[in-house]
């Protein structure tokens, strides 16, 4: 029998959930040591203000079905479980017309693995707010979890993050909060890439700059200027490439804030029919 003061705590989560998605499970009291066990992997619920927290990756490739949430005491007691559905995100094909130059590149040694370890980073302390600000401002070129083909070929992979198109040295703000994990201005692949690190398993990364405007080690707060919009690495023409990462898993950038696909305008920022809300950036 659990303790009695845990049964006290009663946690949500939504009970249907898709592919590419964060699980948001909550409960109204802070409890520090549980776990939270969801398709075969434990993830941490953090107290936070008064309250207990778990954001929980859905990965592009999770399976879909049903897959309960098991929360877990200190010493693994089984305190609560909830239903969760996992249902199939559509995601379409993109075919990305690669140079040879492009095709030809090669990461620094150490470059996939610093970004892998910053996917990877779980600290303590949560740096970020629930909403995100965009990066930069106007729509997206290209959404998340499209598969992605190299002139025709499947690639193998898939788009783990947002692309918005911009003029070279527009300025990119941090998304939230956290600290500059990574702040290399050389990589080969990547280009000109910033990582943050948000806490509590969440990070942002933003590539293809022209110019990295932080260091590493750096604390930043949500909206400062990291970096500017170029299209050094793996890019067809200036862009920003920005992804989040929960746990080691890409989730949809979207998730966080608001972002309209530019097909939605029915032509490219550049040449608006429609008026622009915000005078854009100088
Ligand atoms: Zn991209």
């Amino acid at each position: 029998m659990p303790p009695a003061f845990l049964l006290a705590i009663t946690f949500l989560a939504p009970q249907e959930i898709q592919q590419g998605q964060v699980l948001r499970l909550t409960a109204p009291q802070a409890e520090p040591g549980l776990i939270a066990f969801f398709a075969g992997k434990d993830f941490p619920i953090f107290a936070t203000n008064g309250r207990s927290l778990a954001l929980i990756p859905v990965g592009v490739y999770q399976q879909p079905g049903a897959f309960p949430i098991t929360i877990k005491g200190p010493n693994g007691d089984v305190l609560q479980q909830l239903p969760v559905i996992v249902k199939a995100t559509d995601f379409p094909t993109q075919n990305i017309v690669a140079t040879r130059q492009m095709k030809e590149l090669k990461p620094l040694p150490g470059e996939v693995e610093r970004m892998r370890s910053l996917a990877a980073t779980v600290s303590k302390d949560r740096h970020f707010e629930d909403a995100f600000v965009l990066p930069v401002r106007g729509c997206r070129n290209s959404p998340f979890g499209v598969q992605r083909l190299h002139n025709g070929k499947p690639s193998g992979n898939y788009h783990r993050g947002v692309d918005q198109r911009g003029p070279e040295g527009t300025p990119i703000q941090a998304a939230a909060s956290g600290l500059v994990a990574v702040a290399q201005p050389n990589f080969q692949l990547h280009g000109g890439t910033v990582g943050l690190d948000h806490g509590q398993g969440l990070t942002s990364h933003y590539l293809h700059m022209s110019k990295v405007a932080v260091r590493e080690g750096q604390r930043v707060n949500q909206g400062d200027v990291i970096g500017y919009v170029g299209s050094t690495g793996f890019a067809t023409g200036p862009h920003l490439h920005w992804g989040v990462n929960l746990h080691a898993t890409p989730v949809n950038p979207t998730e966080f804030v608001k972002l309209t696909p530019c097909s939605a305008a029915k032509s490219p920022p550049a040449k608006r029919t429609r008026p622009p809300k915000k005078k854009p950036t100088p």
